[in-house]
């Protein structure tokens, strides 16, 4: 009697794939089957369709309807289905031409009043559906910039079902999306800002330009939250790739501006010491939302009073950290999304934050169980710890001399970034975080016996374990790097080590 196919495109994790909406009409009571969606989501996609095309004007089609999604193993959830299921319920029982939408895509939730509603992650489903060979889609208008912002995709947009349906029938056209224009001056915090701490702005840029990641420790007020704030600033810009990954997860977790541009800055993600580990890593029912993790991804995230964390929230970062993605566990299967992303702590020397000043009115216990908390297999992954004193009187009211700006530092650490990648490219390697240690262990990498003499000596004595080891010799690396010296010497390695060895 009538059959009818329309494409979109569902979401799994952070990648899209093309899904086939189809309409299959016989002469049965009138009825409304539809299959291919996880049961919740099905009586609430039927309801909304049914509602919105009696209220966009049209007549409910007396017949019954099978409306089917494929393929039928891919688990589908959200509601970007059914602007979809709607016009190829109408183009099935003859409503609309049969051509349909010809080969072009449709994403959009429906409205009971028939508004066309935005979705998230429109960003990856417009991505998948280039990557697929759709040429055309037609997205909310609300999600139209966004859209947009994937080249060789012709975007169109609408606000209402009613405007879909004129445009099949020739009746009307849709506006096109406007061309993403991503050319953008953000303001970020500036080093320039920061008064004194020299030894943690070094830190910062060692750590920028080898992606170590770093923990600063010192009482309230020594700046932490401040330089911490400031590394997306000297960190190399994202590319194409990174920036569409990025900006792609930051659609699924709608937190995208209403006209964005691709994110070209790394993030910086500062979850609340109180954030439990789902909103780290991610999850919720229907179409999972990514965490703060995620949402760092090819960026930094920042624990500030990481000792206030719950253990296992800071557990939840190891995996992770070691792979770049995080892996939830679904109704049907798992889903991940990426998480490569560059860890800052800051910590109080002591839970009253007086450290070991004579105003400290912490207990022993509290001090032991403090220091705990930080320490195991995370702080081993931290290759940069350093102690930061409270800025002094003389340094705050004192002549004003000019701060370092971070577009300063970010030159350095651009010409520091691309002599590592220069060094390893052969081994596949992009900066020096990624450097296993058997690498840097052997020739031609291995370093004299002089410059490593005192490592070796606390590694005999437990005061160093073998994954410190490691870290201290790539640390060691960014060192000449910044310097632009051509490998690492004994006093290198001996500042390596002080900047790892730096405590609560
Ligand atoms: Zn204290």
């Amino acid at each position: 009697m009538g059959y009818a196919r329309v494409r979109s495109i569902g979401l799994v994790g952070l990648e899209g794939h093309p899904v086939v909406v189809e309409a299959h009409v016989d002469a049965g009571l009138p009825a409304l089957v539809l299959s291919g969606l996880p049961d919740a989501s099905l009586n609430e996609a039927r309801d909304r369709v049914r509602a919105a095309i009696v209220n966009s004007g049209e007549t409910w089609p007396q017949r019954r309807i099978t409306v089917n999604l494929l393929p039928a193993e891919l688990p589908k959830s959200g509601s970007g289905f059914d602007l979809a299921i709607a016009i190829v319920l109408l183009a099935g029982t003859g409503e609309l031409p049969p051509r349909g939408l010809g080969g072009a895509a449709a994403i959009g939730e429906l409205g009971l009043d028939g508004q066309i509603r935005p979705v998230r992650g429109v960003l990856p489903m417009v991505l998948a559906a280039a990557r697929a060979g759709i040429r055309r889609i037609i997205v909310p208008a609300t999600n139209a910039a966004e859209a947009s912002l994937v080249p060789g995709v012709a975007v169109r947009s609408a606000e209402a079902l009613r405007q879909v349906l004129e445009f099949i029938r020739g009746a009307a056209t849709l506006p096109d999306a406007p061309d993403g224009d991503e050319i953008v001056e953000e303001t970020a915090p500036d080093l320039a800002d920061v008064v004194g701490q020299p030894r943690g702005r070094f830190a910062l840029e060692l750590a920028a330009a080898g992606r170590h990641h770093l923990a600063l420790f010192g009482p309230p007020g020594a700046g932490k939250t401040m330089l911490a704030q400031r590394l997306p600033g000297i960190l190399p810009p994202l590319d194409d790739a990174a920036a569409l990954e990025v900006t792609a997860v930051h659609s699924i977790a709608g937190t995208l501006p209403p006209a964005p541009r691709l994110i070209r800055r790394p993030p910086f993600q500062a979850p609340h010491h109180t954030a439990s580990a789902p909103a780290l890593v991610g999850g919720g029912s229907g179409l999972a939302r990514p965490g703060s993790l995620s949402l760092a991804h090819h960026g930094v995230l920042f624990l500030d009073e990481a000792a206030e964390f719950a253990p296992s929230v800071l557990n939840a970062l190891r995996q992770p950290l070691e792979d770049g993605w995080v892996v939830l566990a679904r109704s049907r299967g798992s889903t991940r999304f990426p998480a490569r992303i560059q860890l800052v702590l800051a910590a109080n020397p002591c839970p009253c934050g007086a450290g070991n000043d004579v105003n400290c009115t912490c207990s022993a216990i509290e001090r032991r169980r403090y220091r705990t908390r930080l320490s195991g297999p995370l702080m081993d992954r931290i290759d940069l710890r350093v102690r930061l004193e409270p800025v002094g009187a003389a340094a705050l009211l004192g002549e004003p001399h000019e701060q370092e700006t971070s577009a300063a530092v970010l030159r350095r650490v651009l010409a520091a970034r691309q002599t590592a990648a220069d060094r390893w490219a052969e081994l596949g390697y992009a900066v020096n975080a990624q450097v296993p240690g058997p690498v840097l262990r052997r020739p031609p990498f291995r370093l004299p016996r002089s410059a490593t003499a005192e490592l070796a000596r606390r590694l005999d004595d437990g005061k160093l374990s073998a994954r410190g080891y490691d870290r201290v010799l790539r640390c060691a690396w960014t060192i000449v790097d910044l310097d632009g010296r051509s490998g690492p010497t004994r006093d290198d390695v001996a500042e390596a080590l002080e900047l790892r060895t730096g405590d609560l």
